[in-house]
């Protein structure tokens, strides 16, 4: 715990953590330390987490990198992040990100940036990014964060580590500041498989507090990664022949695929006619529940009120306008547009009609092949304000990993190359509803 409050401080540029647990990740610490001397530590005695800033834990400081919290503190805890404290997992402190989850570069923060750390005039990617950073730079060694279209995978894959999104309902949401309901999931971001399983295997599970938390058992995926199937693998061809798709990028996957042949799987193209769709659906129905989820936030419950205010309507006006950032406002304008009485059917029905049939033809695909590849992100990490000006631009950077979220299905990032300037190449693999344990000892094999 020391050595990481100390790597904290010392890369403090990196803008990665909010907030460090101190002197409370040294006490937890000190208590792990005699249970171990007892034998009554938990499964994840002593390792040391990061919570990215849309985590509930009771007592301590809750923004979502927004000024509309400032001063907010929470009332109890994300029950995520409670079964790791049972587990005696040690809570090292509070990770920035994009306001509300919101962005794929992690710009959109209230407090700045965050550098990547394998070069600090890019970004680390987003909305996890401080998580991404912090196990990228060893401030941690696991960070927890939020996934709706790719926010643990897209960063993982810019950041050169595992990123991990469950199967929608796998873990609770219970204690996660909600963005896009339909579509948020509590995921993991870790330098190995082997850690993202055990920490799954922690965090998931039926839950009183959240009634969308899926019921079914929870297999023990860290005992179950040996693997020496040969599986059917489809790559999705459409995704390779996309525009934005840079060549470092798409030869790396490509040379997996091979790879991955060669070992004696069968792999084989499949096409996936609704590449164009995927990311305009996303945002219909992402900005849609975002612009629903987020008119709580009024200037009577929570954190910041505007001290300008001179009637009810005013407090609500200039609380909102003052305490939410740029982008975050764009959204809940979209949002409730789409969802006006006059482009209701035009916008929010078609796009839930679209995500439907995404969502069949993604299974249909997944019962045909054990596994899907494509990129996880078109690019590596670009540039700190190259896409800040052009949001259409930002908004691409999530074409590959929106399929999933859309779907509900589980999906991975590894690191599997760099490109010519040391950067890193995720390789994105998505699997049926609930088949964690497949999807996650295969890529243990990859990696
Ligand atoms: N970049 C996507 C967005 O801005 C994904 C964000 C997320 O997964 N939280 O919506």
């Amino acid at each position: 715990v020391e050595q990481y409050i100390h790597n904290i401080k010392e890369k403090a540029e990196l803008n990665a953590f909010l907030e460090i647990f101190e002197e409370e990740a040294l006490a937890q610490a000190n208590a792990v330390d005699q249970k171990l001397a007892n034998g009554t530590a938990g499964k994840l005695a002593g390792m040391v987490i990061g919570i990215k800033d849309v985590l509930a834990y009771k007592g301590h400081s809750l923004q979502a990198s927004s000024q509309i919290l400032d001063g907010y503190k929470s009332l109890y805890t994300a029950s995520a992040v409670q079964r790791l404290l049972q587990e005696d997992a040690i809570i090292v402190g509070r990770q920035n990100c994009d306001e509300f989850a919101m962005g794929a570069s992690n710009e959109n923060s209230a407090f700045g940036n965050v550098l990547n750390a394998d070069d600090h005039s890019r970004v680390p990617g987003g909305s996890s990014g401080g998580s991404a950073v912090a196990v990228q730079a060893d401030l941690c060694l696991a960070s927890i964060g939020s996934d709706t279209g790719g926010s643990v995978r897209q960063p993982a894959s810019f950041c050169g580590v595992v990123g991990f999104k469950p199967t929608y309902s796998r873990i609770s949401r219970y204690g996660l500041i909600a963005y896009a309901s339909s579509f948020d999931q509590i995921g993991l971001i870790t330098k190995s498989v082997e850690d993202a399983a055990l920490l799954l295997e922690v965090m998931a599970g039926a839950d009183g507090m959240d009634s969308t938390a899926s019921q079914r058992e929870v297999p023990a995926y860290s005992e179950l990664l040996q693997t020496n199937k040969k599986y059917k693998i489809g790559y999705i061809r459409d995704c390779f022949e996309s525009e934005g798709l840079e060549t470092e990028v798409k030869d790396a996957i490509l040379g997996v695929k091979d790879m991955l042949r060669d070992a004696g799987h069968e792999v084989e193209a499949v096409e996936f006619p609704y590449l164009d769709y995927i990311v305009p659906t996303y945002y219909i129905l992402t900005t849609a529940e975002a612009s629903s989820n987020l008119g709580r936030f009024d200037g009577v419950k929570y954190g910041f009120r505007s001290d300008s205010v001179t009637d009810l309507t005013s407090l609500y006006k200039k609380t909102r306008a003052e305490g939410f950032g740029k982008e975050v406002q764009r959204r809940i304008m979209l949002g409730t547009f789409v969802l006006s009485a006059d482009y209701y059917d035009a916008y929010y029905t078609k796009a839930q009609k679209v995500r439907r049939l995404i969502k069949e033809k993604t299974d249909e695909l997944l019962e045909a092949y054990d596994f899907l590849i494509l990129p996880t992100a078109p690019t590596t990490a670009f540039k700190i304000g190259e896409n800040t000006t052009n949001p259409l631009a930002m908004y691409l950077a999530d074409i590959f990993t929106v399929q999933a979220s859309l779907a509900g299905v589980p999906a991975i990032s590894i690191p599997v190359g760099r490109d010519a300037n040391g950067l890193s190449i995720g390789l994105q693999l998505m699997t049926r509803s609930f088949e964690e344990t497949a999807l996650l000892a295969f890529s243990n094999d990859i990696l």
